[in-house]
């Protein structure tokens, strides 16, 4: 009976960033099957592993059912109503920001939020609470992107798309394993390359992983040693004479001051600081350097570093010295980690952004956003990024912090500060899905959020193609969509701080979305001619998008005109960093191993989905630290035995697994396992707290460890 009146509702699967459209296949309330939409333009039907299992983590256990509250933290939550949560939530932020001030409070978003649950947030607070303490978790994911683009480009805007892996006749993948992370993007990779025998692939990976088994090359560089890497294959490119100097001549500047830094950055030069043969630098310059057509793709190996926005500016410096952009199969395209990292940045919903990718230290790009949202000012006191927005709350100068589908107690790096900074807090506010995350044992009031399927707004993907997501059941429980819980709030608090300032009344999503996009007019990301109806009428759409248009724009800077005050792209003068700092922590004799974090395939972030199907259990049975048999040798281990993995921040304790794939000196633990799995909690754990200074992103991909016998 159940399958008799089976619907089908368009919608997006909510994992990575490749951003599959799905039909979410429904009947009674439940939601029974799911299949990749064959009309969506990024995976046309296809779906891996996580996205064809969706359906069944739809009506699994674990869900926050209804509001819950507790008055101290030894106390056990218990249920309570929505209007009372409310109630409480807006009393103590007002009284904490009468008595402190406004940025005595923080919002910490999340990549897997809907854009219109996004934008409600940024709003409620700039321009309600006049904070700019607000930041997303994408400052995990892509935010070292963000700075590259803008030190590059000018702007955050994405300049290729999918459809230039069909006509690149070279990839270079960095710091990115798209055949598990990414994987319909891999799929595309794979039939690229059967009908193109002449497409070369180069990956730059410190570990042998799926994808740099399927490359041409691969340099299995030292982890950290990236800039390094590019810079020498651009010193390369410009002793063979493989540049564009028109190009650079014409719409570029800064290349003069970049050619002199790169004198020193040979190929033989970098070679051993690198682990990669001088050689095969040279193979991999000329391989880009003379392609017709250059595509480059990156991920977290790139972002998650302290110097992230150096990375990729080097590697977007590739492209400017051959002119490999703005033309089809040419162009940097960056790989968003969650699927709606984009979207957020569009909002403007992080401490450095405003709406439209606007700039909240320009008076006047606050002062458009204040005249629209109808209040005298927005605040100017810079926002506090992530890992400092949990510092600020560990030493007392935040007080009160409202986080919504997101786990920083798995997430952030150095755990322990992390959950001293929760502990330390006057009140948390969460709003969640799922109850057992690790961040739930820190909430004041848990607010039970509706979760995949069960939403509608919009998100929008890695090539900057916005879609409609719709809801194809109701939430289960008291669960209310998120941008509701936030306007409720907002409504509350305002009354309370005797600040209602309007703006709050939206009724549905395209009337959020509706002011979004207007505020996007004129700018990069414009997308003033998009609407909910349209979406639906005409389906997906990459932005720019303005009104009047008919299509948005597939590849931007076909014109090499850049958003920069001259016009011109830039090599910027980020540098390369010292020899002795490529990593976030040295190496010594107590902990003499470096620790890389990566992702399994078949599992999603802290794995609140994912993990409680059997199906995805297949890949990977089980939590172990992998290591090079080399070093499981010289340390007299053996594997399946159970080892220490340890540093002064923490320890983990896990089985051994030997892998080839690892180079001597390294041990990989997937991010994924948290403390709900494992004793010693999440492989973040380990990771230093330390941040690009640009981009502010946390150096999550490498650490100093030791590894001794449990
Ligand atoms: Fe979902 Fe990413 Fe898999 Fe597509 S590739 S189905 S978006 S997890």
């Amino acid at each position: 009976d159940a399958f008799r009146d089976l619907g089908e509702t368009r919608s997006m699967c909510c994992y990575c960033g490749t951003g599959c459209g799905v039909l979410v296949q429904h009947a009674g309330g439940r939601i029974l099957g799911v299949r990749g939409d064959p009309d969506h333009p990024a995976n046309h039907g296809r779906l891996c592993t996580k996205g064809a299992t969706l359906h069944l983590s739809a009506h699994e256990g674990g869900r926050v059912l209804r509001p819950m509250i507790r008055e101290r933290r030894e106390h056990e939550l218990s249920p309570t109503s929505w209007e009372q949560a409310l109630d409480t939530a807006a009393e103590r932020f007002a009284d904490i920001i009468e008595r402190h001030g406004p940025d005595a409070v923080a919002f910490y978003v999340s990549g897997q939020l809907l854009t219109e649950d996004y934008y409600v947030f940024n709003k409620l607070a700039r321009a309600l609470v006049g904070t700019n303490n607000i930041d997303s978790n994408s400052r995990l994911c892509m935010s070292s992107a963000v700075a590259g683009y803008k030190a590059t480009l000018g702007a955050d805007s994405v300049p290729a798309c999918y459809a230039d892996i069909d006509e690149a006749d070279h990839l270079l993948i960095a710091g990115a394993n798209p055949a598990w992370a990414h994987p319909i993007v891999f799929r595309r990779i794979e039939a690229a390359r059967e009908r193109n025998p002449e497409l070369t692939i180069t990956v730059v990976d410190p570990r042998r992983t799926e994808t740099a088994s399927f490359a041409d090359q691969h340099l299995q560089i030292a982890p950290g040693s990236d800039v390094l890497l590019f810079n020498a294959m651009l010193h390369v490119m410009l002793w063979e004479d493989l540049v564009d100097r028109d190009f650079i001549r014409e719409h570029t500047e800064g290349f003069d001051a970049l050619r002199a830094s790169l004198a020193e950055c040979s190929p033989g030069n970098v070679a051993q600081v690198c682990g990669v043969a001088a050689e095969k630098i040279v193979r991999a310059a000329r391989s880009f350097g003379r392609a017709r057509a250059a595509l480059s793709m990156w991920c977290q190996g790139l972002n998650q570093s302290h110097h992230g926005t150096a990375s990729n500016a080097a590697l977007i410096h590739l492209h400017l010295a051959t002119g490999q952009i703005g033309r089809p199969g040419a162009g940097p395209l960056s790989l968003t980690g969650q699927p709606n990292a984009m979207g957020g940045r569009e909002t403007g919903a992080m401490a450095s952004l405003l709406p439209g990718h606007r700039d909240p230290a320009d008076p006047a790009d606050r002062d458009e956003v204040a005249r629209t949202w109808g209040v005298p000012a927005l605040p100017d006191t810079p926002g506090l990024p992530a890992v400092q927005m949990f510092e600020a709350l560990r030493e007392g100068r935040l007080k009160a912090i409202w986080i919504a589908c997101t786990n920083p107690a798995h997430s952030l790096p150095d755990q322990t500060r992390v959950r001293e900074a929760l502990r330390a807090a006057e009140f948390v506010v969460l709003q969640e899905a799922y109850q057992d995350t690790e961040t739930a044992d820190f909430a004041d009031l848990l607010l039970p959020a509706a979760s995949w399927g069960e939403k509608e707004g919009t998100v929008t993907n890695s090539e900057r193609r916005v879609s409609r997501v719709q809801a194809a059941v109701s939430p289960p429980g008291e669960a209310r969509a998120d941008w509701r819980i936030a306007t409720d709030f907002a409504r509350r608090l305002g009354r309370r701080l005797e600040r209602d300032i309007g703006g709050f009344g939206f009724a549905s999503t395209a009337e959020i979305f509706a002011e979004h996009v207007a505020l996007t007019a004129g700018r990069d990301c414009d997308m003033s001619g998009l609407s909910h109806a349209v979406l639906e009428r005409n389906g997906p759409q990459q932005w720019p998008f303005r009104s009047g248009a008919r299509c948005g724009v597939e590849r931007l800077y076909a014109d090499h005109a850049f958003p920069t005050p001259s016009g011109r792209a830039r090599f910027a003068a980020v540098g390369h960093p010292s020899r002795h700092a490529l990593l976030p922590e040295a190496q010594g004799a107590r902990q003499p191993l470096i620790l890389i974090t990566g992702r399994l395939r078949d599992q999603w972030h802290g794995m609140s989905r994912t993990g409680k199907l059997a199906r995805l259990w297949g890949h990977t049975p089980e939590a172990a630290v992998a290591m090079s048999p080399v070093d499981i040798v010289r340390r007299g281990l053996h594997a399946g035995q159970l080892v220490r993995v340890e540093n002064p921040r923490g320890r983990i304790v896990l089985p051994l697994t030997e892998d080839d794939a690892l180079a001597p000196g390294q041990v990989w633990i997937p991010m994924h396992w948290g403390e709900t799995w494992l004793p010693g909690g999440a492989a973040n754990r380990l990771c230093a707290s330390l941040t690009d200074p640009v981009s502010h992103q946390p150096a999550l991909k490498a650490a100093a460890v030791s590894v001794r016998p449990a």
